[in-house]
C-alpha cells in the first residue's frame, strides 16, 4: 500500500492550489482527478478560458462579416483556437504539479467509503487527511472499484 501525507480530490482551482501548497510544505500528496481532460479543472477546460476565447473570436468574426461559408470557416478556426489554448493550459497545469517529486497525479474517480471498510479497488492508499475539491459535482459513494481513501481520525 502506497502512503501519502494527504490526498486532494479534484485538479481544479481549489485542488491544485491546495496540492501545491501542501507540496511546498514538504508533504507527499496524491492529487486525484477523474478525467485527464480536466487537468486544471473546469475553468481552463470548459468554462472561463474557452468561453472568453470563443466570445473574442465571435466578436472578430462579426466585425469581419462575409458569406455563410466564410463565417463557417471562421467558426471552425475559433473552435481550433479554443482547443489549442485549453490544451496548452491543461498541459502547463498538469506539469506544474506532476513534475514535482512529492506530488503524484492519480487518474481515477475518488469516492469515500464508510468508516474503515476494506479497499477493494485496483489501488488502495491510506491518506490523512483527505481534501475534497470536486467543484460543483458531488462525490459518489460508495463505489468499490475506484480508489478509496481511509481518513485516519
Ligand atoms: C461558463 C463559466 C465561465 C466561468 N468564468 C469564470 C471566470 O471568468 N472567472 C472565474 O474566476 N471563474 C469563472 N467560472 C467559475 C470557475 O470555473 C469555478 O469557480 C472554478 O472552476 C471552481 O474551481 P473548483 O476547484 O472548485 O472546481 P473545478 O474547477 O470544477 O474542479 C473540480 C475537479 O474535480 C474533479 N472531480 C470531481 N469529482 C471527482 C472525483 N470524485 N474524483 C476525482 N476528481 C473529481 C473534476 O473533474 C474537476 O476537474 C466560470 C464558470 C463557468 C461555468
Amino acid at each position: 500500500m502506497r502512503k501519502v501525507d494527504a490526498a486532494v480530490i479534484g485538479f481544479g482551482k481549489g485542488g491544485k492550489a491546495l496540492a501545491g501548497a501542501l507540496a511546498a510544505a514538504g508533504k507527499m500528496v496524491a492529487l486525484v482527478e477523474k478525467s485527464p481532460k480536466r487537468y486544471g479543472g473546469t475553468c481552463i477546460n470548459v468554462a472561463c478560458i474557452p468561453t472568453k476565447s470563443l466570445v473574442h473570436s465571435a466578436a472578430l468574426s462579426a466585425a469581419q462579416g462575409g458569406t455563410f461559408d466564410e463565417r463557417a470557416a471562421r467558426y471552425a478556426a475559433a473552435i481550433d483556437e479554443k482547443d489549442r489554448v485549453t490544451g496548452l493550459l491543461r498541459g502547463k497545469n498538469y506539469h506544474k504539479l506532476a513534475d514535482l517529486p512529492n506530488v503524484e497525479v492519480v487518474d481515477g474517480t475518488a469516492s469515500f467509503v464508510n468508516s474503515f471498510p476494506p479497499c477493494t479497488g485496483a489501488a488502495s492508499r491510506t491518506a490523512a487527511p483527505v481534501f475534497a475539491a470536486p467543484g460543483e459535482l458531488a462525490l459518489d459513494t460508495p463505489r468499490e472499484e475506484n480508489y478509496c481513501y481511509h481518513h485516519k481520525l
